[in-house]
Formats: structure tokens, C-alpha cells, sequence
């Protein structure tokens, strides 16, 4: 059964080792912040750095593991009709839309919606990770690092597909910073498909 995040907020929910998460872009253009943790130790989560690590590349596609900060592969990614997200910046944020943006009265974030919907699993804001940025454009100058956020390359039907590994708690937004989704806050779908 496909589910829908609406547009600016997040949800949480568990998946079980073996069964499929598919994110689904329904209208193209348009961010999911992913965070996961181990559902049984949630003091284990998904880590940017040691996936980028141990997969040598910054851009990971059909094929790649997502690791833990224990080096335990969490997520696989089985298949990516999209090839482009960004594992390198954190979920936006109140602050955030502070300190880029100026806004004086700014909207809490991907940040925020992923501490509420969290919190009743017991996960503090601190102890959110660094979330893999589904469908997030982020290309990098290779001389000088320099990055820049694009609009998605996702186009309306677009999606992505994660195996899990082991049992997830994991945390999904439809992402509310006006820069990733190309000025425009759309909803998210998302699909928990059972293994045979
Ligand atoms: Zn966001």
C-alpha cells in the first residue's frame, strides 16, 4: 500500500529485514530525507561518512550499501530510476533556514519533522544522523569542492528502492527546504513491500 507524506513533514516507521522501502517522487523535483537506525540498538544508525567511504564515491546508486557508524551494512540500494542524491549535507532545519536563508521566522525542517516523528521510538534530536537526501541534486566542483544544490533530476514517478539488512526504525520526509525541491514543496510516497 502506498502511503504519502504530505508536503513539509515526516514521518517514522519500522521495516523488517528482508522487505523492500520504495520512495516515490510523484510529481518530480521533490527531496526525502532518510535516516534509519537499528531497530533493536538505535544507538546504531545509517553514517554518511563510512558508506562514502567504503564505496570510494560520493553519489550512491542500484547496488550500493548503506552503512552504520558500526560498519554493519543497514540498507541496499536495489534499484534507482533517478542515479542522483546527496549523502553529504545534514536535514534542513530551523537553523539552517537562519543561517542560509535569513528567514526570521523559519519553518523547523526536515530536522524537525524527523525529531517528532522519532521521538516516541525514543530517539533524541541529537541522535539523529546525517540523512541520505533521497533525489537531492548535489553536484561538486572536483578542483575546489565547491557544491551547489540543484533541482532534483527526478521527474513525476521516479523512484528508489532499499533492501533492508536488518530490522530498521527508519525516519522519511517530504523535505521543506526551498533550494533541494526547485522552490516548490510537494509530497512523498512511499511503499513497504513485504519479501516473498
Ligand atoms: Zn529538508
Amino acid at each position: 500500500m502506498i502511503r504519502i507524506i504530505p508536503p513539509r513533514s515526516g514521518v517514522a516507521f519500522e521495516v523488517k529485514r528482508g522487505e523492500h522501502l520504495k520512495v516515490i517522487d510523484p510529481q518530480g523535483e521533490q527531496v526525502a530525507d532518510l535516516v534509519a537506525f537499528n531497530r533493536h540498538d538505535t544507538g546504531e544508525a545509517i553514517s554518511s561518512g563510512r558508506s562514502i567511504d567504503y564505496a570510494s564515491k560520493i553519489y550512491l546508486t542500484t547496488g550500493d550499501p548503506v552503512y552504520s557508524n558500526r560498519s554493519r551494512v543497514l540498507l541496499r540500494i536495489v534499484e534507482d530510476t533517478v542515479g542522483r542524491h546527496d549523502f553529504l549535507l545534514s536535514p534542513c532545519s530551523a537553523e539552517m533556514f537562519g543561517i542560509i536563508y535569513g528567514d526570521d521566522q523559519p519553518h523547523r525542517g526536515c530536522f524537525g519533522n524527523l525529531s517528532e516523528a522519532l521521538a516516541p521510538h525514543g530517539i533524541a534530536p541529537d541522535a539523529i544522523p546525517g540523512a541520505f537526501n533521497v533525489f537531492m541534486n548535489v553536484p561538486v566542483d572536483a578542483a575546489t569542492g565547491i557544491i551547489r544544490v540543484e533541482p532534483p533530476l527526478s521527474r513525476a514517478g521516479d523512484y528508489i528502492v532499499f533492501e533492508a539488512q536488518m530490522d530498521l526504525l527508519v525516519g522519511l520526509t517530504a523535505c521543506s527546504a526551498g533550494q533541494s525541491n526547485n522552490f516548490a514543496y510537494k509530497p512523498i510516497h512511499y511503499e513497504v513491500i513485504a519479501h516473498a
